[in-house]
């Protein structure tokens, strides 16, 4: 059996870092860790190949070669998803769909020949027997969330490593908060089930004998969902990482509380963590209640990310604006939070009621659902009736975005989340993301040259060489970060689309 494992193309969001990736001369952030995984998942002697639309197009001699296709997407890849299938089935392959877009239910899913909802451990080996039957169904449903000891080691030979800026691997699916625009937890369920550590390092050392080294992105959506079993982990992780040479430094996804235990970020440090996304989404209490996102209310959320600055990781904040509990000066809020935080990687969305969310059935309920997301949270088109006036609130959303991507602004934020690093931070390696000269130079023809913009690179590059010296390729990183979110701010057209 010949299988054609299909990532279709992303469009260009906060995640996709494409204004970024060209400095360090790569093709797309991450790999498409789900497929890795499926391809472990199938028969040793069946083919398998791997066409990331991100990283190269989809032929019409690889579908030509393949008995049969297996393609994956996230909502915001829906229309992606759906051209593939179409073309592959003009070529009369069989096709076979599953990732989240599929699992979160919509009801116009493309005309797959199979449908794979939920995670594909407990439903894959059905499927696999039942084609080799002759009798495989229209519809896998997975009964369960399977626990992840089923899962492989993602199948790293198929990785193109020099097209990617990071390697994804996965920890732990799950989160146990309920926040009320979420669909993690729909998809994921809200017991966070974890790898074990032996399981974990077997794939990590699996990347390390690839020869990979430099950034590696652990995508759980929440890594301390699950504190006791991270606990366990991070000292033989850190262990691991010391016995290798600390090969790689990683990032992750958390929830806030993490900055209510002083042993977890140490751990994460010790073991190689360099960075955290938060999702803060609003500095204003009501509008967390309202989210159901009590975990936030607990402390001060400036205090809870300066204390994780403090203590040695970078933070990544998400921000959300359009909760009917904000108030009329909620972007002024949000830009004071952001500054006073000292997060340059703000990523700031207009509330969305993603598909079977508890907002979703909420809004549903209310009679204030417009159409279906499109899962693209730099977009400013809104699914959903807003309590604000919309107008009023496109037009805030996109005035905050420009002033927190101002250059200044900007630059401001990522010189003071480098001071804030402590003083015997390690050096950032020579190794990965925006390290080499190359893309120093690259970085500074295009910031400090061609910008219209220079003058405030070349204060930002001046204030990083005396201010915060060890810190320079984390600065250089920050700078083409920031580059990315700026252009996609600027896109923003008339029509309030991007
Ligand atoms: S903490 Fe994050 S992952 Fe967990 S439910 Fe809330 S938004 Fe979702």
């Amino acid at each position: 059996m010949k299988v054609l494992l299909v990532n279709p193309q992303f469009p260009n969001t906060y995640w996709s870092f494409r204004h970024a990736l060209s400095f360090e001369g790569k093709r797309a952030a991450f790999p498409p860790l789900g497929l890795l995984t499926v391809s472990a998942l199938l028969p040793d002697t069946w083919e398998r190949r791997l066409i990331d639309m991100n990283i190269k197009p989809l032929k019409a001699r690889d579908i030509e070669w393949a008995d049969i296709v297996l393609a994956t997407g996230m909502l915001v890849q829906k229309e992606a998803l759906r051209q593939v299938v179409d073309r592959c089935k003009a070529h009369g392959k069989r096709v076979a769909i599953g990732g989240p877009y599929v699992t979160t239910g919509s009801e116009n899913l493309p005309a797959a020949d199979h449908i794979f909802i939920g995670e594909a451990e407990s439903t894959l080996p059905l499927f696999i027997e039942d084609l080799e039957h002759g009798t495989a169904q229209p519809v896998y449903r997975a009964t369960e969330w399977p626990p992840l000891d089923l899962t492989p080691v993602p199948d790293f030979d198929l990785v193109d490593f020099e097209s990617y800026s990071s390697i994804s691997i996965q920890y732990s699916r799950g989160c146990p908060f309920h926040c009320e625009f979420c669909d993690i937890t729909e998809i994921y369920g809200r017991v966070p089930r974890t790898k074990s550590p032996a399981q974990l390092i077997a794939e990590l050392e699996a990347l390390r004998q690839t020869g990979w080294r430099g950034s590696v992105f652990i995508v759980d959506d929440n890594f301390i969902g699950n504190k006791r079993q991270v606990r366990l982990l991070l000292p033989e992780l850190a262990a691991w990482q010391e016995r290798h040479g600390m090969p790689f430094t990683f990032l992750t996804e958390a929830s806030v509380n993490l900055a209510e235990d002083d042993e977890l970020i140490e751990g994460m440090r010790r073991a190689g963590f360099r960075s955290v996304f938060l999702g803060i989404e609003t500095p204003v209490e009501s509008s967390l209640r309202e989210a159901h996102k009590l975990q936030n209310t607990r402390a001060s959320l400036l205090d809870s990310v300066r204390k994780i600055q403090l203590n040695g990781l970078q933070v990544m904040g998400g921000f959300i604006v359009g909760f009917d509990s904000d108030p009329v000066d909620i972007f002024e809020r949000q830009i004071d939070f952001i500054r006073k935080s000292a997060i340059p990687l703000a990523m700031v969305g207009l509330l969305n009621a993603l598909p079977d969310t508890q907002l979703w059935r909420r809004l549903k309920r209310e009679g204030r659902l417009i159409e279906e997301s499109s899962g693209d949270n730099t977009s400013c088109a809104l699914n959903f009736i807003p309590k604000m006036d919309p107008a009023r609130l496109v037009e805030g959303y996109r005035s905050l975005m420009r002033t927190i991507y101002g250059p200044a602004e900007f630059y401001q934020r990522a010189i003071d989340s480098l001071k804030r690093l402590p003083a015997n931070l390690p050096a950032s390696s020579h190794r990965g993301l925006f390290n080499g000269l190359a893309a120093f130079f690259r970085i500074v023809f295009k910031l400090g040259l061609l910008d219209r913009q220079r003058l405030e690179f070349w204060r930002y590059l001046t204030h990083a060489l005396f201010i915060t010296p060890r810190r320079f390729a984390d600065a250089m990183t920050l700078a083409a970060m920031g580059y990315h979110l700026r252009t996609l701010t600027e896109g923003f057209n008339d029509e309030g689309e991007t």
